[in-house]
């Protein structure tokens, strides 16, 4: 039997083979989310008997696989969604990069994916990122969108843990999600499916969550809806909007305190990177000026009760794509649940303020420890 340690992922051992037809970039204002891609990608391969192979990047392709690999029948796939941004004085920065890492490892470890050593993995995605800088547009509001991917490679029909698998990083240029300005949404309040449940997968990122979100997203579409909004269970508990963490600000019954709630981490919603943003700055900031600000479970009906006696003052989602995206109302039953906003608004003003402190962050203009330059 070998006794031979099995490879940890090592940064150190990054080859890079250029591309010799560089592309075209795309006209900023003409960027579509996910559309184009950058010059290169980032590949590294994991054996069961050996560990993490030497990581490479190369030019940007397609990959190989064999159709019975295992990812396209048993779903071993996760990744995750993080951007890479210019701050003014050209310098690239990564926005919390551990937490999209550490939330990784936990993606994989659920499906019997191998896990990775993040510090060496936020490493090769820095060299990946600064190698496609000429893709990342300096305006505010533009970044470069990273997606990690790990997909079990094992060619077999056999269910079982992946002898094999592929970590991957591919870059797509983005711009701001609001060109124009806040819009504000109007979401459905989805209660004939259902999301994620106690004791499931709803917490990680997995693709397999996603699929199946596509056909309720694409009825509350026909309804004239942006986005549903993910119930849970019989009291019709407020989880998560699309994709996205739900926020919402208001006047608590009893005692008239001001609150901004969000649903908590218990195992049913995705831990947002953005929703750890909301609420620290909300504890930073918000505390100071009368707020409290509560992880807990929260029913439609609450939301509605709010609404109706005007304690309702606004709702908005939070996530790497659009940092925030303000609530206009909601469709629940036969109501229209009024989220708070005047006719003429398109955001609250915590939903402005928090997309200006991350984002002033996020660019540099502030110095804050999230901020990770390269
Ligand atoms: N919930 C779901 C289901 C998501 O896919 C996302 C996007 N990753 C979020 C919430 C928001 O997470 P983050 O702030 O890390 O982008």
């Amino acid at each position: 039997a070998s006794t031979t340690k099995l490879k940890e992922l090592d940064a150190s051992t990054l080859s890079i083979t250029k591309t010799t037809t560089p592309k075209e970039l795309v006209p900023w204002n003409e960027l579509v989310f996910g559309r184009s891609f950058t010059d290169h990608m980032l590949s590294i391969e994991w054996t069961a008997a050996d560990g993490w192979l030497p990581a490479r990047i190369t030019p940007y392709q397609n990959l190989s696989l064999d159709p019975a690999s295992c990812v396209f029948h048993y779903a071993f796939e996760c990744f995750e969604g993080m951007k890479a941004y210019k701050d003014s004085k050209g310098q690239v920065r990564l926005f919390r990069p551990n937490k999209n890492m550490q939330r990784m490892n936990e993606s994989t470890a659920r499906i019997a994916l191998p896990t990775f050593e993040q510090a060496a993995m936020i490493q090769l995605i820095s060299t990946f990122a600064s190698m496609e800088e000429r893709f990342i547009p300096s305006t505010k509001g533009y970044s470069l969108y990273l997606r990690p991917t790990m997909i079990g490679t094992q060619r077999t029909l056999g269910v079982g843990p992946p002898g094999s698998a592929l970590l991957y990083v591919i870059a797509s240029p983005v711009g701001p999600y609001y060109p124009t300005g806040f819009k504000a949404i109007s979401l459905e309040a989805t209660d004939y499916a259902v999301r994620a449940w106690p004791g499931g997968v709803g917490d990680k990122k997995l693709g397999a969550n996603y699929a199946p979100c596509i056909v309720p997203q694409l009825q509350a579409a026909k309804r004239g809806f942006h986005q549903n909004l993910w119930l849970f269970g019989e009291e019709e508990f407020v989880t998560e909007v699309g994709t996205m963490n739900m926020f919402v600000a208001m006047k608590n019954k009893e005692t008239g305190q001001k609150e901004l709630i969000t649903a908590p981490l218990d195992g049913m919603i995705l831990a947002g990177v953005t929703r750890d943003c909301v609420l620290s700055l909300a504890k930073e900031k918000l505390v100071p000026e009368g707020w409290n600000v509560v992880e807990r479970k929260y029913t439609m009906k609450e939301l509605s009760d709010a609404a109706k006696d005007g304690r309702l003052i606004e709702a908005f989602g939070s996530g790497t794509a659009a940092i925030v995206s303000p609530i206009r109302n909601i469709s629940w039953k036969n109501e229209l649940v009024d989220c708070g906003l005047q006719p003429e608004q398109e955001a609250g003003e915590i939903a402005l303020q928090m997309k200006n402190w991350i984002e002033e962050i996020q660019y540099g203009d502030v110095e804050h420890e999230w901020s990770y330059v390269l």
